[in-house]
C-alpha cells in the first residue's frame, strides 16, 4: 500500500504504475477468457450451431439488404473458429473463418462497428478477405446478443464500394434488426415450450371431443337456418387514449337448450364438416350489416374497423376476395372499415392460394391482421412474405410479460418488429392494469382485453360507442376470479 502512496519517490511510483498495468492486463485477459467460455456455452446450449441456414432469418437479412441498399447482408453465429452463416441475402455465403473477421472487432469493441471505406484500414487490407468472392469497400456489423448480453453472432451489411458512415438512426435500425434475431431465437425456445403445453391441452380436448361427437353437420345447418349464430364484439382501444378504434367480431351460438356457446365448442366441427364456409359467409355479411348500422347511428363511427376471424378453409377458396368485394358493395361498406384476422397456421396448408387470396383482399383496401402472433411456425418469415397490416400479439406473451425481464424483452421486440415492418400492433388479452401500463411504455399502440371490455352483444357495444369521444373510462383492476391467468 505504501508503495502506491509514496508520491515523493518517482522511481517507486513508476514501478507501481507498471505493476498496476500488468495486473489490469492480466485481469482483463482472464475476464475475456471467462466471457468467451460463457459465450460458447450459451451458443452450444441454444442448438443453433449444428443446424444449416434457417429461412426464418431471411426476412431480416433481406430487410437489412433492402433498407441499406447493401450488396450483401449476412447473419452468422460464431463459435471458437467459425462463423456459421444462418442467412444471407445478395450473394451466396456459407461458412467463414472467424480469424480476422469483423466479428473479432465487434467482440473487441463489445458493440457495433462501421467502416465506411475499407481502403483506410490496413488491418483488413493486409489480412484475409472479409468475404470470399466480394471485394468489400464498406461494412457495418452489429452484435446479436443473448438475453444475458453475450454476443452470439453478428448481423452485417457489405457494399462493394465505400459509402458514407451510418447515421445514428440507421445504426439503430441495424441494431433493431439484430435484436429481432435475438428475440426470434427466444421465440423459438418459448414456442417449443408452448408446443409441449399445447400438445398436452389438445390431447385432453381431443379426448373430450371424440367422446362428444356433437355438434354434427345437421346441428350446424339447422342452427344456420334458425339464425342461432350471433356476433359478439370486443372493443379494440388505442392504449394512450383508451379510445375505441375498432372491434373484433367473435361468433357465438345461442343454442335453445345448451345456452350461449363459445366458438371453441363448434368452430372445429364447422371446419371439419365444411360448414365453416356458409357460417363464415354469414359472419362476414352480418359484420358488414352491423358496420352500416353503427355508421347510421353516428357518422363518426365510420372511422371504426370491424375485424372478422377467418378459418383455413376459407382461404382455400380462390374466389374469397371477389365474394368479400361483392358483400362490401351490397352493403355499401367501405373496405377501410373491414379487417380480416387469420392465424399463420391457417395460411400454411395452402400457401399459394393463400398468397393470391391475400393479395386480392389487400388490393380491395381491406386490413389484414395476423392473429395470435408468436405461437405459429417461423413467424418472421411469413410476416414478411404475406401482406399483413397488423400484428396481433398472442395473449400468452401479454400474460407472461410481468414475469421477468426476458418475457418483457420479447414483448418489446415484437412491438419493435412491427414498427420496423411498418405494421400496427394490437396486444391481445390485456387483463391487468400493470400489463396495460407496461404495454404503453413499450410503445404498443393498440390493445384489447377483459380489462377494457369483454366480448359483448352489438347492442351493448352501441352503448360504449356513445361515450364522449368513444373513450373508455380508466380501467380498474379485475377481481382475480375473472382473470384467465391469475398471478
Ligand atoms: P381469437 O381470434 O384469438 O379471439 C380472441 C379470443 O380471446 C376470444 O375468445 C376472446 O373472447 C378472448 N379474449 C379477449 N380478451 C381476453 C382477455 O383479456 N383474457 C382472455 N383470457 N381472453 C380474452 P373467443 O371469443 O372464445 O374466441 C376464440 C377463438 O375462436 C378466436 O380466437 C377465433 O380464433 C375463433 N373465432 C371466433 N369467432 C370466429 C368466427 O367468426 N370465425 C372463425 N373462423 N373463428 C372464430
Ligand atoms: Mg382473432
Ligand atoms: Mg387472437
Amino acid at each position: 500500500m505504501g508503495l502506491f502512496r509514496d508520491k515523493q519517490n518517482p522511481r517507486l511510483q513508476g514501478e507501481a504504475n507498471a505493476f498496476v498495468m500488468v495486473q489490469m492486463e492480466f485481469e482483463t485477459v482472464t475476464e475475456k477468457r471467462q466471457q468467451e467460455a460463457e459465450r460458447l456455452a450459451m451458443l452450444n446450449s441454444s442448438g443453433i450451431l449444428d443446424t444449416g441456414p434457417d429461412p426464418t432469418y431471411d426476412a431480416i437479412t433481406r430487410l437489412a439488404a433492402e433498407y441499406f441498399h447493401a450488396d450483401v447482408a449476412l447473419l452468422g453465429f460464431v463459435d471458437a473458429t467459425r462463423i456459421w452463416i444462418k442467412s444471407y441475402w445478395g450473394e451466396v455465403v456459407r461458412e467463414l473463418p472467424r480469424a480476422h473477421s469483423i466479428f473479432e472487432t465487434i467482440l473487441e469493441e463489445d458493440g457495433a462497428v462501421v467502416i465506411p471505406d475499407l481502403a483506410h484500414y490496413a488491418r483488413y487490407r493486409s489480412r484475409r478477405p472479409l468475404l470470399r468472392h466480394l471485394d468489400v469497400g464498406f461494412f457495418a456489423g452489429v452484435p446479436v446478443r443473448s438475453g444475458n448480453g453475450s454476443i452470439l453472432g453478428v448481423l452485417t451489411i457489405f457494399n462493394r464500394r465505400s459509402r458514407p458512415s451510418l447515421s445514428p438512426d440507421e445504426l439503430q435500425m441495424l441494431q433493431n434488426l439484430a435484436s429481432m434475431v435475438a428475440s426470434q431465437l427466444e421465440l423459438q425456445r418459448l414456442r417449443k415450450a408452448f408446443t409441449r403445453e399445447d400438445a398436452r391441452r389438445t390431447s385432453t380436448t381431443r379426448r373430450t371431443s371424440a367422446t362428444h361427437s356433437w355438434p354434427r353437420s345437421a346441428d350446424l345447418s339447422r342452427a344456420l337456418d334458425h339464425r342461432e349464430f350471433e356476433l359478439f364484439y370486443q372493443p379494440e382501444v388505442e392504449l394512450a387514449t383508451r379510445r375505441i378504434v375498432g372491434m373484433e367480431a367473435l361468433i357465438r351460438w345461442r343454442h335453445p337448450e345448451r345456452g350461449l356457446l363459445s366458438p371453441v365448442d363448434f368452430i372445429p366441427a364447422a371446419e371439419e364438416t365444411g360448414l365453416i364456409l356458409p357460417i363464415g359467409d354469414w359472419g362476414l355479411a352480418e359484420a358488414c350489416r352491423q358496420i352500416q348500422e353503427w355508421n347510421l347511428e353516428d357518422p363518426a363511427n365510420q372511422s371504426l374497423r370491424v375485424c372478422v376471424n377467418l378459418s383455413a378453409r376459407q382461404f382455400s377458396r380462390e374466389g374469397l376476395a371477389d365474394h368479400v368485394e361483392s358483400l362490401l358493395l351490397q352493403s355499401g361498406t367501405s373496405s377501410r372499415q373491414l379487417g380480416l384476422e387469420m392465424t399463420e397456421s391457417s395460411l400454411i396448408p395452402n400457401m399459394n392460394t393463400a398468397t393470391q387470396v391475400l393479395d386480392g383482399l389487400r388490393s380491395l383496401g381491406i386490413s389484414l391482421l395476423m392473429d395470435d402472433f408468436g405461437t405459429g411456425y417461423s413467424s418472421l418469415n411469413h410476416l414478411h412474405s404475406f401482406p399483413f397490416d397488423v400484428l396481433k400479439m398472442d395473449r400468452s406473451f401479454v400474460a407472461r410479460m410481468t414475469d421477468g425481464d426476458q418475457p418483457l424483452q420479447i414483448v418489446r421486440t415484437i412491438v419493435e418488429l412491427a414498427r420496423v415492418l411498418g405494421m400496427d400492433v394490437v396486444a391481445e388479452g390485456i387483463e391487468t392494469v400493470r400489463q396495460y401500463r407496461m404495454l404503453r411504455q413499450l410503445g404498443c399502440r393498440y390493445g384489447q382485453g377483459y380489462l377494457f371490455a369483454r366480448p359483448m352483444t352489438a347492442e351493448e357495444v352501441t352503448g360504449l360507442l356513445r361515450l364522449p369521444g368513444r373513450i373508455l373510462p380508466e380501467p380498474r383492476e379485475l377481481p382475480p376470479e375473472l382473470l384467465a391467468y391469475p398471478a
